[in-house]
């Protein structure tokens, strides 16, 4: 990553009236004065144009202990279940597919049902996808020309919060999308009972993280070109929250996160730890429940232009609309 970095306004707001809410080493986290988003200002440019995840970046994504963990069939359970639930069969666009291994369990478990694309910024991850089948298209989400192709389903999981402009990437998926087509976003949830516990010492406030969502900020963003189907909160690792208290905040590194990425995932699928995945998943839904689960997810529908000028504050703020 080089040292040179860019000032921003709020990526919800798009104002530009942001007090300093927390300094991590290098990061820098503002908070907007007008509609609470959290965000990092300045941004490293590397990290801003995506460059990063195309050199630095594929040390991380292509390291054997992440790919394993990708590619176990429990990495994306919860997502899949979500997709299924919404979404029966069609062209599926997932951007920031990385290694492709959501697109190719999606195909293993359904097959025939989905016609998968990927698309990345990380040239040596969309290799890898490849490999393993997965179709994809190289090249920034925005600049890219699909040909008047259009999806029943594009889905970002934990995308979001790595964008400059994610309000730009979320119209042009609205623009992709047959006229019942579905976007699903999975971002990491800033008032989790993690984040709220750990605060500065959370793994997960780090630079290549530049937007921190709450469901109100969450909810801002997507309403310009979505309505809300479903919100609910999900994911929890206790392990993440107990090595982040005993660490104090000290910079995890990729190799670290990859290699706990890879336990976390032999746990959930070792048969002695059944008896604690029980009482794992009840905590989960606990949390859930309380919307203080890890991420964030959303089902959205495009909103038609018409429906957007008549309502341009829907009632999503008051409800919760949690399934389980
Ligand atoms: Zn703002």
């Amino acid at each position: 990553m080089t040292a040179a970095s860019a000032a921003r306004a709020c990526p919800v707001c798009g104002q530009d009236d942001a007090t300093v809410w927390l300094q991590k080493n290098a990061l820098r986290l503002v908070r907007c004065r007008r509609c609470a988003m959290i965000y990092a200002n300045p941004v490293p440019t590397a990290l801003a144009s995506g460059q990063y995840y195309d050199r630095a970046g594929a040390d991380y994504y292509l390291s054997p202990a992440k790919l394993e963990s990708d590619y176990a069939p429990v990495r994306y359970e919860r997502e899949l279940r979500l997709f299924r639930r919404h979404c029966r069969g069609g062209a599926v666009l997932d951007v920031g597919c990385s290694s492709g291994a959501f697109l190719f369990q999606l195909g293993r478990r359904f097959p025939g049902d989905y016609q998968g694309l990927g698309t990345d910024v990380s040239g040596p991850a969309l290799d890898y996808a490849e490999q393993r089948g997965v179709a994809v298209r190289r090249g920034s989400f925005l600049e890219l020309d699909f040909g008047g192709r259009l999806f029943d389903a594009v889905t970002f999981w934990a995308v979001l919060e790595h964008l400059l402009e994610p309000a730009r990437f979320l119209a042009q998926a609205a623009s992709l999308l047959k006229p019942d087509g579905l976007c699903f976003v999975l971002v990491p949830n800033m008032k989790s009972l993690a984040a709220r516990l750990l605060g500065a010492r959370y793994r997960y406030l780090y630079p290549q993280h530049l937007n921190y969502f709450t469901k109100a900020t969450l909810m801002k963003l997507v309403a310009p070109c979505f309505s809300v189907i479903t919100f609910h909160t999900t994911h929890f690792n206790p392990i993440i929250v107990w090595q982040d208290w005993r660490g104090g905040g000290r910079d995890v590194s990729p190799r670290e996160r990859a290699q706990l990425l890879q336990r976390t995932t032999a746990a959930k699928q070792h048969p002695l730890l059944r008896p604690m995945k029980a009482l794992y998943g009840l905590t989960e839904n606990a949390l859930a429940a309380l919307t203080l689960a890890d991420n964030l997810a959303v089902v959205l529908r495009r909103r038609e232009a018409r429906e957007a000028e008549s309502s341009p504050q829907p009632d999503w703020f008051a409800s919760t609309g949690r399934e389980g």
